[in-house]
């Protein structure tokens, strides 16, 4: 559980929100909520299969590490690795075109969650990967 300083949306009130992410059933669900002592808003937000906020996504990242996710046996799955890749990350052309030119040393990196789900697609179409703390 990871936490970050908000403003109460209904008093203006300093607020300690506590952030989570989760990889479940092939989703990573974000959830972020907060309890305001001074007027008693309770506020909770969810990102379901959704990137949330950068500083979200950072405090996350602060707490539990960056992550990374190495791609194995690429050569013969090469056209399968990128039209993975496509698909779940949402990539335009300019980074396909990047992913292309370090093939040879494919990495990607995010939260511990992202990348898992990311490992559990490749391993459902049948491509090797391996996870590590990196940071
Ligand atoms: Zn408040």
């Amino acid at each position: 559980m990871a936490y970050i300083i908000e403003t109460c949306s209904s008093c203006g009130n300093q607020v300690n929100m506590s952030v989570a992410q989760t990889f479940w059933k092939g989703r990573v669900d974000t959830h972020a909520s907060y309890f305001c002592g001074k007027c008693g808003n309770l506020t909770e937000i969810d990102w379901m299969n959704d990137e949330p906020e950068q500083k979200i996504k950072r405090a996350i990242l602060a707490q539990d590490g960056v992550w990374s996710l190495e791609i194995r046996n690429q050569d013969k799955n090469r056209v399968l690795i990128i039209r993975t890749l496509k698909a779940e990350l949402n990539l335009g052309m300019d980074k396909i075109k990047n992913i292309l030119q370090n093939f040879d040393n494919l990495k990607l990196n995010g939260t511990h969650a992202e990348m898992e789900k990311m490992a559990y697609v490749f391993s459902k179409c049948g491509v090797m990967t391996y996870i590590e703390r990196i940071q």
